[in-house]
This record gives C-alpha cells, sequence and structure tokens, in this order.
C-alpha cells in the first residue's frame, strides 16, 4: 500500500515501515559519529520503541555494544492496517541491532503488570543474569493498578485555579487562547498513581527479589521541570505531582537497595517532539518557540543529542554533578534565563498572523511526521509498500 500521513488532532494514527527505518538508522549514525559511550552492558528499558526510551536503546546499544532488553505497548500490523510507528521502530531496531551483532529482545505488553515483569525476569534470568541498568521511560494516560486491578487515568490540569493561556491548535493551525479548569484532589491522586514513581519502585521490587539487579545497578525515571511558562500546565500542575512523586521514589529505591549499592536518579531532560509531550495543551506552541530561539542560539538538540549527553556525562558517571533535589540535569541550556526570556518575550505577542515568523512550527511539524516515519527526505512516500514488518 501508499502509506500517507493520517493525521487526527494530535496524533497520527498510521506510520510508515521504511520511514520508521531510517529515522532509527539516523539516530543510530549519530550516536556512531559521536563515538564509545561507557554504559553498562545489560540494559532493561521500560517504554523502549519511541521517543527517549528510543533513545536510550539506541545509544546503549550503538554507544556502548550493550545488550537490550525492551518493553513496550504497541499494535502490530496487519494487511491492511498499518502497525504503530513504536513497532516499527523495533522492528527497524532489531534489524540494525542483529546486523551489528548486538543482543537484543523486546516484549510487547503492559509494562504496569505483574505478568510483564514476570516475563522479563524470566528472560534476564535465561539470557542475560542480570541487569546493570534499568532505564524507565513510560509515558501513558493510564494505569491498572496490578494488586487492585483498578484502572486509573492521568489528567492534564493546572492546580488550584482555573488557567488561560495561550496555545497553538496543530490541526486548525491557530493560535489561540485555552482556559484549563483546574483539577480535583482525585485527579492529583490518580495523575500520581498513572505517571508516579510507584511502579518504577515495584519494578526495582520485583527485579531485586528476583535476584537478577547486579550489584552497583544504575537506575533513572525521566521527568520534564521547564519554567514559568510551563509551569501552570506542567510543572506545577497535575503531572507535575506524579513527577515530584519521581523524586520521592528515587529516595526510596537509593534507600532500599544500598546493599545492592543501587544508584537511582531522576533525569530531567528538555522539552522535545514526542507522540506524550504533543498531546499536552501548550507544549506545542512553547516547542514551537523554544525551538526557534534554541536553533538561533545554536543549541538546539533534539531526543538522541540529549540521552547520549545524559549517558556520556551524568548518569553512568562516578559522582555526576545533582540539583538541588538529587536530580540529574540536562535542560540546563532550555531553562537558562536567557533562552526563557527570549521565549516569553515572544510568546507575549504571538498570534496566528505572527506564528511561523516568531516560532519553528516548520521544525516541530517536521519533528512531528518524523515521530511515524514521515517527511524523510530518503524516502519514497508514493512507492507501495508492505506494512508488515516483524521483529528479528
Ligand atoms: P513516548 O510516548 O515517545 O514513549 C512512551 C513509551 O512508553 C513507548 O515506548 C510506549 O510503547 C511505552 N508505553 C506506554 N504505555 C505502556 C505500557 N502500559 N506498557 C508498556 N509500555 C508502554 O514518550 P516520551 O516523550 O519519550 O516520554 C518518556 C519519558 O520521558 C516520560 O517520563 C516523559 O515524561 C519524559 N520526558 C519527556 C519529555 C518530552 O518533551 N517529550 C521531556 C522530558 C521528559
Amino acid at each position: 500500500m501508499v502509506i500517507k500521513p493520517k493525521i487526527r488532532g494530535f496524533i497520527c494514527t498510521n506510520a510508515h515501515p521504511v520511514g520508521c527505518e531510517a529515522s532509527v538508522l539516523e539516530q543510530i549514525e549519530y550516536v556512531k559519529s559521536q563515538g564509545s559511550v561507557d554504559c553498562p552492558k545489560n540494559v532493561l528499558v521500560i517504554g523502549c520503541s519511541t521517543g527517549y526510551g528510543l533513545a536510550s536503546r539506541i545509544t546503549a546499544a550503538f554507544g556502548a555494544g550493550a545488550n537490550t532488553l525492551g518493553v513496550c505497548f504497541e499494535k502490530e500490523p496487519s494487511e491492511r492496517k498499518t502497525a504503530t510507528a513504536g513497532w516499527y521502530n523495533t522492528a527497524a531496531f532489531h534489524k540494525a541491532a542483529k546486523q551489528a551483532n548486538l543482543y537484543c529482545k523486546t516484549l510487547n505488553g503492559d509494562a504496569f503488570s505483574d505478568a510483564m515483569k514476570a516475563q522479563v525476569i524470566d528472560l534476564i534470568k535465561q539470557d542475560l543474569g542480570t541487569v546493570d541498568a534499568v532505564i524507565y521511560s513510560l509515558a501513558s494516560p493510564r494505569r491498572t493498578d496490578p494488586k487492585t486491578g483498578e484502572t486509573y487515568n492521568s489528567q492534564l490540569k493546572p492546580i488550584g485555579k482555573q488557567y488561560t493561556t495561550k496555545t497553538f491548535d496543530t490541526s486548525k493551525e491557530i493560535v489561540h487562547e485555552v482556559t484549563l479548569d483546574p483539577a480535583t484532589q482525585d485527579d492529583i491522586d490518580n495523575t500520581v498513581k498513572v505517571m508516579g514513581g510507584e511502579d518504577w519502585e515495584l519494578w526495582m521490587q520485583a527485579l531485586s527479589e528476583a535476584g537478577v539487579l547486579a550489584k552497583g545497578c544504575t537506575t533513572t525515571a525521566y521527568t520534564y521541570i521547564g519554567k514559568e511558562l510551563t509551569w501552570p500546565i506542567y510543572g506545577h500542575a497535575t503531572i507535575g505531582k506524579a513527577k515530584e512523586d519521581l523524586d520521592r521514589a528515587a529516595a526510596m529505591i537509593n534507600q532500599q537497595y544500598q546493599e545492592l549499592d543501587v544508584s537511582a536518579y531522576v533525569s530531567s531532560l528538555k522539552a522535545v517532539v514526542t507522540q506524550a509531550s504533543s498531546a499536552i495543551p501548550v507544549m506545542p506552541l512553547y516547542i514551537s518557540l523554544m525551538f526557534k530561539v534554541m536553533k538561533e542560539e545554536g543549541c538546539h538538540e533534539g531526543v538522541i543529542e540529549q540521552i547520549y549527553g545524559l549517558f556520556n556525562n551524568l548518569l553512568f558517571a562516578q559522582d555526576p554533578q545533582l540539583d538541588e533535589a538529587k536530580r540529574l540535569r540536562m535542560d540546563t541550556v532550555e531553562t537558562r534565563d536567557e533562552i526563557q526570556e527570549k521565549i516569553k518575550q515572544r510568546w507575549a505577542v504571538v498570534n496566528s498572523e505572527n506564528f511561523s515568523e516568531l516560532g519553528d512550527y516548520t521544525g516541530y511539524h517536521l519533528d512531528f511526521l518524523k515521530l511515524f516515519g514521515f517527511g524523510f527526505e530518503s524516502v519514497d512516500y508514493e512507492q507501495d509498500v508492505s506494512p508488515l514488518a516483524e521483529w528479528v
């Protein structure tokens, strides 16, 4: 079939297998061009198929020759329907890893479940013995608690009072005002339940109890902190509360697995275009303005540059520099006062007419298309391609 993007609101409902492969290969090439990374050899990546998790897997494998075991939640293709992008990314990753003689296996299913944790543990015992790095990179709108069977939905809402702000509607391509109602306590609690640290702790507990955590294991979960422009809808909102809970979880993990010498960190990364961030109101506008400013300043970075930098300079370093909340910070350029001031100046005056001049929506949109394998110059999108792809 000939596959063209089918965009509905903030998501694209199909994906291009050849384009997804181009995206994975581009990231692999970047890592190889930067040189080797001192990263452990047996790496578990939870949320391995897109965004920051995929970049983590690529950096570990192609920067350090690591064996990678991945967990993700993706839809496989059929004769008539494409798979999700994460499925094709994983197929492309497996192909490239096998060609490079690198061990990789991926389990597809609900990472929040006990069953998935048990499957991963069996596979570690069978193939690797232990893991010495656990990367926790899930982004999900809901989670079923494995103990109670209750399903929780996360909410993207401000806390305390209604919040009116500018946003960019990516389907109508207009800048307009949006008013977001404040969260209830239930909204906050549910969001913490989904995106907070509980599941990360359950993973570490399960892995440790099964004896598959190597001594000196490093683990990280990813966060976004941001600044004033995004605080009302992110940092100080429901999702920010969930992210604060990661700090609590990191402290607990460090304390609980002292005998194993486990190091747990929350790593703060910069805002980038991923399937998760495009669903957050305000983010497409903020990211477009921020891209324009950071590209003009010559300091733009995407997922792979961020993760390569994190792995190479901070996560596996002896005594990495931590912030006041003991987090690793890869977002220090984005959050720098001069950069934020320039974004704020544009934010104050941006409207539908001047948006393409003040913001880099072209760059934002291209990154968005690339998430689904579209927009690559090397790919002929008029070609008939099979939607079928396997994880070799
Ligand atoms: P993403 O949507 O690209 O990736 C999410 C991953 O989680 C995918 O591999 C998906 O298959 C997997 N997943 C989702 N639900 C699952 C489930 N139930 N079981 C198994 N796998 C599941 O998201 P992303 O933007 O890369 O986010 C990853 C982490 O990075 C999140 O914690 C996010 O908050 C953080 N982060 C993102 C940004 C950003 O701008 N995108 C910035 C800083 C931090």
